[in-house]
């Protein structure tokens, strides 16, 4: 797992402003069968996404900025830019993408997150449950 801390700091400005839009639907919070943290999943898009709505996931342990999390979204940022990222230091799992590194989106491999996976955070922190 990886800090919220840390993917916090490697998220971009603009994904966070662009996280003002998306809207969260069908939230579950509850405990991860296979691991037993807890785990968060909801479906996100934004009003310009409308055609398609994502699965975000978060899975986590403990409470505050060092929260230890997994992270997972089915959307391309997610899949092109964070995931391999985010695996190779603990903070997702590679689901959507082929696990080649994120040449062109991420060179430096920064472990930050999408705009849905930040939305779906800052909601878990309003709620106090992470
Ligand atoms: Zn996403």
């Amino acid at each position: 797992m990886l800090s919220l801390r840390t993917i916090l700091r490697a998220t971009p400005p603009e994904t966070m402003n662009g996280s003002s839009t998306v809207v969260l639907e069908n939230i579950r919070i509850g405990v991860s069968k296979t691991t037993g943290n807890g785990k968060a999943v909801c479906r996100s898009h934004t009003p310009k996404e409308t055609q398609v709505k994502y699965t975000t996931s978060v899975e986590f342990e403990g409470r505050g900025p060092d929260t230890q999390v997994v992270i997972t979204c089915s959307c391309p940022d997610h899949m092109f830019r964070w995931e391999v990222a985010l695996t190779k230091k603990g903070g997702s799992r590679i689901m959507y993408s082929n696990g080649e590194k994120p040449v062109v989106q991420n060179p430096t491999e920064k472990p930050g997150c999408c705009r849905h996976a930040f939305s779906f955070i800052k909601l878990l922190q309003r709620k106090g449950t992470i």
